[in-house]
C-alpha cells in the first residue's frame, strides 16, 4: 500500500484509533501525529482519541493536541490505527465517512477491511510495530520512539505474549537507540497502579470463580463496584492478565457490567482456545489470544454462553 503517497498528497489529515483507547492505540496515533508534525510542512494534522488514560500522559502532545470531539472538517485523508471495524471508531466515524481518502493500519485478525486502503498484518504484535515498518528510521525522534515503544510494550504484555517476534525485539531495540527509557515507559505506563486500581484488582482475584475443572477463570465487575471506587474502564487494565496466569487456566474472562443486562467482555487465552473466534460470534473481535465483545443478558447467561463455546473448542482440541 502506498501509505506515504497518500500522506504526501493530503493537506489535511485526521488520525484516529478505537473507542476506549489502549496503549497500542494511543501510542500509534501519537507516534504518527508526532512523526508527521516533525517531518512535514504545510499540512493540517489532527489526532482524535476518545480519552487517554492518565498513565500515558507523558507521551509528547498527549496533553495539548488530542481532540476528544469531532470538528467540522472534511479531511483529505483519514488514517485509522489499531481499529478492526468501522463501529469501533466511535465519535470519529462521521469524519471517516466524510474524508476524501481513508487508510487503515492494523493487526486485528477480525479486521473487516473497512477503509479504502487497508494494511493489516495479523501476525504482528501491535499497530505500533506495523506503523514502525513504514517510518523512516532517521526521521523518528526520541518522542515518537517513546510512543511506538509504549504501544509495543502494551500489546505484547512487556514482550511476553506469543506475538513477540525477533522483528518486534529488533524494532524495540532500534527505538531504545533513540534514547527511550525502557524502565520508565514500562513502569510508568504498564505496571504502576493507583491504590484504587489495586483495590479492584484485589477484589477481582478474591471473587474470581473457576469453571470447567479450572480451565476457565471468571470475574465480574458490577456498575455499583465501579461507582464505589470511582473507576473507569481503563482502571481495569491488567486484571485479565493476572487472572490468565492462574495455574491450569486455559481462558480468563472478565465481565464488566455496562448497563442493565449489558456487559463488556474481555477474554484471554493461554493458547488452546481461539478467543477471537468466540468474540466474533457475539459481534466483537480481536486476536486469537486476546479478544473482546459486548453482550446482552445477565452476567450468568453471558458466562454460560462463553463457557459453552470454550468447552466446545477444548473438546475439539483434545480429540485432534
Ligand atoms: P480488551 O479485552 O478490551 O482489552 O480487548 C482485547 C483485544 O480485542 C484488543 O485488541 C481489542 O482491540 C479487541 N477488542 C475488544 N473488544 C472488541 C470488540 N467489541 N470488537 C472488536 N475487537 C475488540
Ligand atoms: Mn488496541
Ligand atoms: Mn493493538
Amino acid at each position: 500500500m502506498e501509505f506515504f503517497r497518500l500522506i504526501n498528497e493530503a493537506t489535511s489529515i485526521a488520525i484516529a484509533g478505537h473507542i476506549r483507547p489502549d496503549g497500542d492505540c494511543v501510542g500509534s496515533c501519537l507516534a504518527l501525529y508526532n512523526y508527521l508534525l516533525e517531518n512535514t510542512e504545510n499540512k493540517q494534522i489532527d489526532v482524535y482519541l476518545e480519552s487517554v488514560p492518565a498513565a500515558f500522559s507523558f507521551l509528547k502532545n498527549t496533553e495539548n493536541a488530542i481532540q476528544t470531539a469531532k470538528q467540522n472538517v472534511t479531511y483529505d485523508l483519514f488514517v485509522a490505527l489499531d481499529c478492526g471495524s468501522i463501529d469501533r471508531l466511535g465519535f470519529t466515524e462521521e469524519l471517516f465517512l466524510g474524508a476524501k481518502h481513508t487508510v487503515c493500519l492494523d493487526h486485528h485478525i477480525s479486521n473487516t477491511r473497512f477503509a479504502e486502503y487497508n494494511h493489516v498484518e495479523e501476525d504482528v504484535s501491535s499497530t505500533c510495530e506495523v506503523l514502525c515498518g513504514f517510518l523512516e528510521d532517521a526521521k523518528i525522534s526520541k518522542e515518537t520512539a517513546e510512543c511506538l515503544y509504549l504501544g509495543i510494550v502494551h500489546d505484547t504484555g512487556v514482550f511476553k505474549h506469543s506475538n513477540t517476534t525477533r522483528r518486534t525485539m529488533d524494532m524495540a531495540g532500534r527505538l531504545l537507540e533513540k534514547g527511550v527509557s525502557s524502565s520508565k515507559v514500562i513502569d510508568d505506563s504498564f505496571y504502576r497502579k493507583t491504590y484504587m486500581q489495586n483495590q479492584i484488582l484485589g477484589r477481582c482475584l478474591l471473587e474470581s470463580i473457576l469453571l470447567l475443572n479450572g480451565k476457565i477463570i471468571y470475574s465480574f465487575v458490577s456498575q455499583k463496584m465501579m461507582q464505589l471506587y470511582g473507576a473507569v474502564a481503563s482502571d481495569l487494565d491488567g486484571i485479565i492478565d493476572q487472572l490468565r496466569v492462574t495455574e491450569g487456566v486455559e481462558v480468563a474472562i472478565l465481565v464488566r457490567e455496562e448497563g442493565v443486562q449489558h456487559h463488556k467482555v474481555s477474554m484471554r487465552s493461554n493458547g488452546k482456545v481461539d478467543v477471537s473466534k468466540i468474540c466474533c460470534m457475539f459481534g466483537g473481535g480481536g486476536h486469537k489470544m486476546a479478544a473482546g465483545c459486548t453482550m446482552n443478558g445477565s452476567a450468568h447467561d453471558v458466562v454460560n454462553n462463553l463457557s459453552a463455546q470454550i468447552e466446545h473448542q477444548l473438546k475439539g482440541y483434545t480429540t485432534e
